[in-house]
């Protein structure tokens, strides 16, 4: 049951990240009748004592709102706001928190006040953002859920070079240089082919330059990293590549090459865009290698199991190497315990009334039992027995088929139980 601390920390990303996601679809769907859902991003570095004062300034200037309603509710809100952030000393968690508050439509007229606090998000918030709209500001968070993964850019051609890193969606230029290489018109007086040697010593120093530059940035943070993109035009990158100028950890480490016109810090967003879809095949590389063992021990072998009961009960048993869930799953699981003590689940969408339930073994009914999120049930469990926890997307066919022909859970097995 011991695990390192990697695979603790990757857990509870995958828990916090689940929740998360939870909460931002729960937001997403909130509507104000007017311009009065609050959403406040605070940075790391920013000090509550700031918030406070802005938040403060917002309560004043919206006495000036037209509408009594909105007024009310934006006043309201940020009232609320206020209030929470009295839990706070100096400065927010790790990586800032995101506060939302709100009258939102509860339908039939009537209004709801709701205040949600989410901290320390995977990737700490760059910047204060103070939004107040009909709808509550969820995409910057939502991003930094779908981030996966770090990677090493390089631009070049053979007058300069940019490099930096793809963290997330976020690209981040740290190092340019710029080279000597004269242009191809050879000034009077110099002989064809002096000016040629030149030349080409002059793009070989250039490329160990930028090669330099790549090795003292990439190298320390290979083990972290998933890989490294190329660009320029041809036949920079290809000469740069061929002539093995990188450390060779960090050839091993390339991704591919693409073509891309600016070699400046906007050529790296370009590198980003042209390499999309070796990223997104990337994103998707270890679920992708998860289902396909999970498939290889379905047909050949007795190390998987799947759906909600035989999981769990695997679960249970310590027998689950890793917990694979599907991203798309939202069911609620309700616990039954009739008055002879069998106790018995049911597994439901959501939203949908918990039903009663006739208990399988004694005939009895059973009215609703205790009812939570089927997803947070089962990785309570895992996380007991020290099972890893993989979301697996829908965006490949066999991540489908996780959600739709195996009822979004599955499990690989440390050995066979039979269940
Ligand atoms: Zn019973």
């Amino acid at each position: 049951m011991a695990s390192d601390d990697t695979s603790d920390t990757e857990q509870y990303q995958d828990k916090q990240k689940y929740e998360f996601r939870k909460v931002i679809e729960e937001l997403k769907d909130y509507h104000g009748s007017g311009t009065q859902l609050v959403t406040i991003y605070v940075p790391p570095d920013r000090l509550i004592s700031d918030v406070v004062a802005h938040v403060t300034q917002e309560h004043s200037e919206a006495s000036n709102i037209k509408s009594k309603d909105t007024r009310t509710n934006v006043q309201d809100a940020l009232k609320s706001i206020k209030d929470r952030l009295k839990y706070y000393d100096t400065k927010p968690p790790e990586n800032g928190m995101v506060l939302f508050s709100g009258a939102v439509d509860s339908g039939g007229g009537q209004t709801e006040m709701i205040t949600r606090v989410l901290e320390s998000p995977p990737q700490p918030i760059e910047s204060f953002r103070y939004h107040c709209d009909s709808e509550f500001l969820t995409e910057p968070l939502a991003e930094m859920l779908t981030d996966k993964g770090l990677f090493g850019l390089i631009v070049l051609d053979r007058r300069e070079s940019n490099v930096g890193w793809l963290r997330g969606k976020r690209v981040e230029p740290v190092k340019s240089a710029s080279s000597l290489v004269p242009g191809k018109q050879r000034k009077g007086g110099q002989s064809a082919q002096r000016f040629a040697r030149l030349r080409l010593e002059a793009i070989d120093n250039f490329y160990q330059e930028v090669a330099g530059m790549a090795n003292e940035l990439f190298v320390p943070k290979r083990h972290e990293m998933n890989g490294i993109l190329v660009g320029g035009p041809s036949p920079t990158k290809d000469e740069f590549l061929d002539g093995d100028y990188l450390h060779h950890e960090l050839q091993d480490m390339v991704l591919g090459k693409f073509d891309v016109a600016y070699t400046d810090e906007s050529g790296l967003s370009d590198l980003v865009d042209s390499a999309s879809e070796v990223l997104a095949e990337h994103e998707i590389l270890e679920d992708k290698q998860v289902m396909e063992e999970f498939f290889e021990q379905l047909h050949d072998g007795e190390k998987a199991t799947y759906g909600f009961e035989p999981t769990r009960e695997n679960l249970i048993m310590g027998a689950v190497d890793q917990l694979l869930i599907s991203e798309d799953l939202r069911k609620d699981v309700v616990t039954y315990e009739c008055s002879n003590g069998h106790e018995e689940r049911e597994y439901l969408d959501r939203p949908e009334d918990t039903p009663e339930h006739t208990c399988s073994r004694c005939g009895e009914t059973v009215s609703a039992g205790e009812r939570e999120d089927a997803i947070d049930h089962l990785m309570e469990i895992a996380d007991q027995r020290g099972t890893d926890t993989v979301f697996v997307s829908t965006d490949f066919e066999k991540g489908e088929q996780l959600l739709n022909a195996f009822g979004g859970v599955a499990g690989l097995l440390r050995y066979s139980t039979g269940v």
